[in-house]
């Protein structure tokens, strides 16, 4: 049922009303809010003048966390307590983020899929951080605005996975922020120089932040934009420029192992040197040892650019898979937009110009390129620009497919396919008189199942029951233009259906968001443990009704009686612990449970392929 609109008493609902949105743009290192103000996009500075807000959380037993400027300065007396780069962690699991470059230690909460971080004010998720910094982008937009935001649009880099993109929304909804959409990074830059109000062409932007590089592709038509391709590197940025330089510092003082605050200190060197070499060929540095000494020594900009060569031809790949991905060759890119405030090292210019053939656009301040992208387009989704139309497509970073026989992926809808998009594919029972079929949704790259990211499971009963290969089930996947996942699966002559909203696994329902606007940090967390448990004991009972039903059919003709006994004792070792409040035991059940049936897994199958063969007549395979 639709519900009618009503406006309330006093309020005026008359088209030319101004709404309140703001373009935000949630930077691993910094982040910005702008908005359009008599027509001009600006970002929106603080009450001390200053538009970059750090994306740095300190928290404290007891206290309000401390977001910006204020953590940042305690970041190296009390670095475990203050959270830097916490984008690199957003829609991550545990086991992804070794490589992360992480200072602080993550809490293994036993039935948590979510990694959380051990602060004084108790475990912190990344999305709990990130809401805090839009909080504080919040507060700050509508002090200067003069009232309640009614949208903002979110920019992510073009490379977020889905996990990502729904985290970006979950932090969103907990700072309380209606988010109109989210807006691919690039696309904000090219927006921000006005470059749909220009001749048709082809544009690269080249994103060098904090954190993340991105390689975009984007086709201009008539005013309306497409990313044909994008490319990069999630753990790749300036950051990077001052782990080499800190590294080079660390050698040069000759300190063999620094403790946490020296540690903080030489990165925060290493930041001020790099960013000063973009002006100038030289920096003297000074270096507090901690130990009463010290350090002191010049960096030159030659030395800078040799230690951070290999981290820009670490761009360059990319930027040719942009290319090739989207079929363009460097001669037919009209414009090169440089965005991040990392493309203020000149080398980085200088390369990028290169590999183009082309100076860069450098016009606008590459640090709030994107905030103002970000705030045109919320400009027109919250309907303040009622002629100003447009319509802006992104690609899928990633390609997204189902599990089939044998553990394979079958790709749905390849990577770089433009969005929205809707994709269906046919499939077929493996049993006779198999009745429900379980999907297993998946976004990756490689060809199996272990090498690719699990997103959801769901199952769709009531297949009448036929020979093996007779039903015919259609998947359609769906993909919004947030770059969120609808799979659904119809078994094609009953219409028998099911579907499933496709939320990362890490992910939060709705019901829980909407718990933890109200509920303590630590209510979050049981929570979540308890969502993980549940998933554990779906997949485990599921896992049983599977092996059971296996050994029925094929375990007399396929197993020895030590063979089965050993399939038969992880069943009852799983059996044990399907019922118990331990996920993460389910989950090892589980996987014991599947080694110990592959065998048993493998001889049906083999044996079904030499059925299905046998039915058919040798010529149909020879080849002349
Ligand atoms: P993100 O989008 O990841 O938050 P930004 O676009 O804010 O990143 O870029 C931050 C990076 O840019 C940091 O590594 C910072 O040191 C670097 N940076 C900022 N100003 C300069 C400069 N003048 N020269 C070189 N690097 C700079
Ligand atoms: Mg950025």
């Amino acid at each position: 049922m639709a519900l009618l609109q009503i406006a309330e008493p006093g309020q005026s609902t008359a088209p030319h009303q101004h709404r309140r949105a703001a373009g935000i743009d949630l930077g691993t290192t910094h982040s910005l809010v702008a908005s359009v103000r008599s027509g001009t996009a600006d970002t929106l500075p603080d009450m001390l003048g200053r538009h970059l807000l750090p994306s740095v959380v300190r928290y404290g037993r007891g206290v309000a966390p401390q977001v910006g400027w204020d953590a940042l300065a305690h970041a190296a007396v009390d670095p475990a307590n203050t959270i830097q780069s916490v984008k690199r962690l957003m829609g991550r699991g545990s086991a992804e983020l070794e490589d992360a470059h992480l200072h602080h230690a993550l809490v293994e909460s036993e039935d948590s899929t979510v990694p959380r971080i051990a602060t004084a004010a108790g475990a912190v998720s990344a999305v709990e951080v990130s809401a805090e910094i839009l909080k504080a982008l919040r507060a700050r937009a509508e002090a200067s605005l003069g009232g309640e935001l009614a949208g903002v649009v979110i920019t992510v880099p073009a490379y977020f996975d889905d996990a990502q993109r729904q985290a970006t929304k979950d932090a969103a909804r907990l700072a309380g922020l209606n988010v109109l959409r989210l807006l691919n990074e690039p696309t904000a830059a090219a927006l921000a120089y006005g470059l749909d109000q220009r001749a048709e062409g082809v544009i690269a932007v080249y994103d060098l932040g904090g954190g993340t590089f991105d390689l975009s592709i984007l086709r201009l038509e008539r005013g309306v934009f497409e990313v044909l391709a994008t490319a990069g590197d999630t753990a790749l940025g300036g950051d990077d420029m001052d782990r080499m330089v800190g590294a080079w510092i660390a050698e040069q003082t000759g300190v063999a192992d620094a403790d946490a605050g020296l540690a903080v200190r030489i990165r925060h060197a290493a930041r001020a040197a790099k960013e000063a070499l973009s002006d100038r060929e030289a920096v003297e540095l000074a270096l507090e040892l901690g130990d009463g000494g010290t350090w002191r020594g010049t960096l030159t900009r030659e030395t800078f650019e040799a230690l951070i060569e290999p981290l820009l031809r670490k761009t360059l790949a990319p930027c040719r898979r942009a290319l090739r991905d989207a079929d363009i060759r460097t001669e037919e890119v009209a414009d090169v937009v440089m965005v991040g405030g990392a493309t203020r090292v000149p080398l980085v210019r200088r390369r990028v110009a290169e590999l183009f053939g082309r100076a860069p656009h450098v016009d606008i301040d590459p640090d709030r390129v994107v905030a103002i992208g970000a705030a045109i387009q919320a400009d027109v989704l919250a309907g303040n620009k009622p002629d100003g139309e447009m319509l802006l497509l992104d690609v899928i970073p990633l390609s997204l497919g189902l599990e089939t026989m044998g553990g394979l992926v079958e790709k749905i809808i390849p990577r770089n396919a433009s969005i929205p998009v809707a994709r269906a594919q046919d499939f077929t029972t493996f049993k006779d008189g198999q009745t429900a079929m379980a999907l297993h949704v998946l976004q990756g790259e490689r060809e199996l199942v272990a090498d690719c990211r699990s997103l959801a499971r769901f199952e769709l009963r009531g297949i009448p029951a036929m020979v093996a290969g007779a039903a015919r089930i259609r998947v359609t996947f769906q993909v919004d233009a947030d770059g969120l996942l609808g799979v659904s699966a119809q078994e094609l002559s009953t219409g028998v259906h099911a579907e499933i909203q496709v939320r990362p696994s890490y992910g939060l329902s709705d019901g829980e968001i909407e718990r933890m606007l109200h509920d303590s940090i630590e209510h979050a967390g049981d929570d979540l443990a308890a969502r993980a448990l549940r998933e554990a004991q779906v997949e485990g009972r599921r896992a049983l009704e599977a092996v059971d039903a296996a050994l029925d059919a094929d375990g007399e003709a396929f197993l020895s009686p030590d063979e089965r006994a050993a399939i038969a004792s992880a069943r009852e070792a799983l059996a044990a612990r399907v019922e118990g409040d331990g996920a993460r035991a389910i989950k090892q059940g589980i996987e014991a449970l599947e080694k110990a049936a592959e065998l048993f897994v493998e001889r049906r199958m083999n044996a079904s392929v030499r059925a299905a063969i046998a039915g058919r007549r040798v010529d149909e395979f020879s080849q002349d």
